[in-house]
């Protein structure tokens, strides 16, 4: 059958004893216990009623019965909708009244509050699932068979609805099949060279591709185990890194551990790939880290409606500020959004990719979907970038963050990459902001390194020597931290809505 738990189970170890997933308090979760509680989760959802594509949606923090849900469902026929823990009951209803789910598993301590909104929402069991194990599920679902016969699926049918992140607008539910997430898994594991004896160190969401799906899957199809930890911290982790052999990360774990003293060559040297995404990972970080520890962070770039898309080389040259080549599988050409065309090397447009990846569209969004996926297959991304004469792709920007400024195209990145040159600063975010004269007015928005005494005059001089005048910031703004989200993103719309009025 086409689904994607078949294709996992097929990949578990013969030996049922070896861990899956190592818990923070040493706790192991076996492939036995992952094949076990999956079974036992799967019958509840049937016994609740479940029916092939009913959705299961799931607001809780981060656990391994999580994992066990998110696998239960799809091997029930289900559909898993994962939400972000932090979204407010108000988020919560626009959700779950645009997903209807059968099943909706909240936090112990959310769900009696949350009860009016899943009924609302026409929910037919609101269960809860707290981080001990603990909760109405797993009290359920112990009492039920572990042996369960896996639900038939075709490749085409959908596992999973993911919501984008809404760092441009209101999420979009992306309707994922299992063929989406299994070619992108399959991909992966191979394309990252995944041996048996591999341990991953994970520390991320699992609300979100990246978390769930990129890390998770690459190592169920491979068989191995993880280090599971409830969310990042540096200082355990880098007690843990002599433990493990991949991380994946969001560029703020990287930035993080180089704040750490204990950052060293020795420290990671039981490490063998260190990779990156969900956000643009500064130059500046990845050749740091690779002074402090000899390993080159791998920069992969993808996103949720596709899975990943790009990924510089295992082996080869990983070049910092690039996103590397098109994975096997993906097709992707950079796009005039203008004329239709497709570009040559180096110029800048709309990235547009193809490939068994990417999704079938979005959840009940006809319109959208028809303007995002070209009659030829093609889905456009909304990044703006290029690919070099080596093959390798390179982000600028995302569409939407585009300036026009007298009639100039701006895009952020170049006045960005000036600005994160000048001494003294650690990044930059430069944002369109609403001008009389200009239409938009190019704004940097500064995080300084401490102690650093560069001000606007010194910022505006150096942009002015670099870039052509439109370029040039009108304003510079200095501040303690960028606006970001969990993924690591930094939230342009929030900067563009706090400078709004500068130049009214
Ligand atoms: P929304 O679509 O709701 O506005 P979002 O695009 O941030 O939110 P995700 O699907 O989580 O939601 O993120 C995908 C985006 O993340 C990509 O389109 C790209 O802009 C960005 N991204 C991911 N990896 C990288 C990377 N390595 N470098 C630069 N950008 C990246
Ligand atoms: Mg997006």
């Amino acid at each position: 059958s086409g689904n994607i738990f078949d294709l996992f189970r097929s990949r578990f170890p013969a030996d049922r004893s070896r861990p899956f997933a190592v818990l923070e308090d040493g706790r192991a979760v076996t492939y036995g216990d992952l094949e076990a509680l999956t079974g036992r989760y799967a019958h509840l959802l049937s016994d609740l009623g479940l029916k092939k594509g009913d959705r299961v949606a799931v607001q809780v923090e981060k656990s391994v019965e999580n994992i066990v849900l998110y696998l239960a469902t799809v091997r029930a026929g289900g559909v898993f909708l994962p939400l972000n823990p932090a979204y407010t009951k108000a988020e919560v209803e626009y959700f779950l009244t645009d997903a209807e789910p059968h099943v909706f598993v909240a936090k112990p301590e959310t769900a009696d509050g949350l009860r009016e909104v899943a009924d609302k929402a026409k929910v037919a069991h609101l269960l809860t699932l707290g981080t001990k194990g603990d909760g109405t599920l797993p009290e359920l679902a112990a009492a039920k068979d572990p042996a369960f016969d896996t639900v038939s699926a075709d490749a085409d049918d959908l596992a999973a609805i993911l919501y984008t992140s809404g760092t441009t607008g209101r999420s979009k539910g992306a309707m994922m099949s299992h063929r989406n997430l299994g070619s992108n898994a399959l991909t992966l594991h191979s394309y990252w060279g995944f041996r048996p004896d591999d341990v991953l160190l994970h520390a991320l969401p699992i609300f979100h591709t990246h978390g769930l799906f990129v890390a998770t899957n690459c190592v169920l199809l491979n068989g191995s185990s993880m280090i599971f930890l409830p969310k990042f911290d540096a200082d355990q982790v880098m007690a843990l890194l002599p433990r493990a052999t991949v991380m994946m990360g969001v560029p703020t774990f990287y930035t993080r551990l180089l704040a750490h003293p204990g950052l060293t060559r020795e420290a990671t040297a039981h490490m063998r790939l260190f990779i990156s995404g969900s956000a643009p990972l500064l130059a500046d970080t990845h050749k740091e880290f690779a002074a402090r520890t000899g390993q080159a962070i791998l920069e992969r770039y993808g996103m949720t409606e596709t899975g990943m898309l790009t990924s510089n080389p295992l082996d080869g040259e990983r070049i910092p500020g690039t996103v590397g080549f098109p994975l096997p599988e993906v097709e992707l050409r950079v796009v005039d959004p203008e004329t239709g065309k497709t570009l040559d090397t180096d110029e800048i447009g709309i990235i547009e990719v193809k490939g068994p990846n990417v999704f079938s569209g979005y959840w009940r969004m006809p319109e959208k979907t028809k303007q995002e996926i070209k009659p030829d297959g093609f889905f456009i991304t909304g990044d703006v970038g290029k690919v070099d004469g080596r093959g390798y792709v390179h982000i600028v920007g995302r569409a939407k963050d585009l300036i026009i400024s007298g009639g100039f195209n701006v895009y952020p990145k170049e006045v960005e990459t000036v600005i994160d040159a000048i001494d003294g600063v650690v990044e930059s975010a430069v944002v369109g902001v609403p001008h009389p004269d200009f239409g938009e007015a190019v704004t940097a928005v500064v995080l300084r390194k401490p102690g650093a005494t560069l001000d606007e005059v010194a910022v505006v001089a150096v942009c002015k020597q670099q870039l052509a005048n439109f370029k040039v910031p009108k304003r510079v703004f200095f501040v303690d931290e960028l606006p970001r989200n969990t993924m690591g993103k930094v939230q342009k719309n929030l900067l563009r809505d706090e400078h709004k009025g500068i130049f009214a």
